[in-house]
């Protein structure tokens, strides 16, 4: 198997892939209230597309996927898509969910072979839930959380985006929730993607740590995954607690990944404007799309709360 390489020399062995642009959630941070426009199911790329988009990057070299959208669970025979990338050979296939539709899907999505999956979850409190993703879907979540362990998608990760002032006073709730369940709690940077970005609500991951480590002991902790999250535990800990600080520490020298948007293009960063039409092309084309994605990787992303002139929401790129 090859190794593909960007003009910088990373290697570059991840996918995520946003299957929808759809969402059953509409996160303040991700998507304005009134959510985005949704693309057209013409534009849309079929399952069978991807297909063949994964096939021919795991000949160059992709090795792991991650399953995203918007929400994925939302598009229709989800499982069966999960089935057939199952068949093509990759070493690690995920998901970033909101879980709301979790518990009616986890058994399933686990026979057909996906490995793990990371959740997403700013809040214990049911109230606060409905505040953040105007939506009143806690129970939801936490019966798909459930329902996640159970099958044994594992590792759990829940990923939460810590506001000052909206969620910050759960972040001990959080730790606590680590030291009784397994689970790993991903503490995540708020980013200016979307919805209202406002730079006041910021925290970043070293303000975050310093206060859990005012109270509790973090001892270093490893986790399985294909990001930058950094992990601790607390002593006779069940799960683990990660940070990721896209923002204040960013760690674009070791990035590994592309992101493949619904609508069919190649987004080489999260952040950048850049993007590399690949829907309704052959096999070469393909190859040639991957090398120009990588080849427009830039050194590093350009995100700031100032200069805001992003092309998409979080949720039309999946995170
Ligand atoms: N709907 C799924 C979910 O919420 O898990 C997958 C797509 S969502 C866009 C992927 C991840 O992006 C989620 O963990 C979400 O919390 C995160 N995210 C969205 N907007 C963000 C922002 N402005 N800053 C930081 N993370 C953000
Ligand atoms: Fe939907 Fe995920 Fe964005 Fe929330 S973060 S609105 S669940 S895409």
């Amino acid at each position: 198997m090859q190794n593909l390489n960007d003009r910088l020399g990373r290697e570059i062995d991840y996918l995520r892939i946003s299957i929808t642009d759809r969402c059953n959630l509409r996160c303040r941070y991700c998507m304005p209230a009134e959510g985005v426009e949704n693309k057209n199911h013409q534009d849309i790329l079929s399952y069978e597309d991807i297909l063949k988009i994964v096939k021919t990057g795991i000949e160059l070299g992709i090795k792991k996927v991650r399953i995203t959208g918007g929400e994925p669970l939302v598009r229709l025979g989800v499982e069966d898509f999960v089935s057939k990338l199952n068949k093509l050979g990759l070493e690690d296939i995920s998901m970033t969910s909101n879980a709301v539709l979790l518990a009616e899907k986890a058994k399933k999505l686990k026979e057909a072979g996906l490995q793990r999956i990371n959740i997403s979850l700013d809040t214990l409190d049911p109230q606060k839930f409905k505040e953040i993703s105007r939506r009143d879907n806690l129970a939801k979540v936490l019966k798909g959380i459930r329902a996640a362990l159970r099958v044994g998608l594992e590792p759990v990760k829940l990923n939460v985006v810590v506001m000052k002032g909206i969620n910050d006073d759960e972040i001990f709730d959080f730790v606590e929730l680590s030291r009784r369940e397994k689970l790993s709690i991903r503490f995540i940077e708020y980013m200016p993607l979307g919805g209202e970005a406002e730079a006041e609500k910021f925290i970043s991951s070293s303000e975050i740590k310093h206060l859990i480590q005012a109270s509790f002991e973090l001892l270093p902790a490893v986790s399985t995954g294909n990001g930058p999250a950094t992990y601790f535990k607390l002593q006779g800990a069940e799960g683990t607690i990660g940070f990721i600080s896209a923002m204040s520490e960013h760690f674009c020298s070791s990035c590994n990944r592309l992101r493949l948007t619904a609508d069919g293009k190649f987004k080489p960063c999260l952040a950048g404007n850049q993007e590399i039409k690949i829907s309704g092309m052959n096999k070469k084309e393909i190859e040639a799309a991957y090398k120009k994605a990588l080849d427009l990787k830039p050194v590093c992303h350009n995100l700031n709360f100032e200069n805001q002139k992003y092309s998409r929401n979080m949720s039309q790129i999946g995170g």
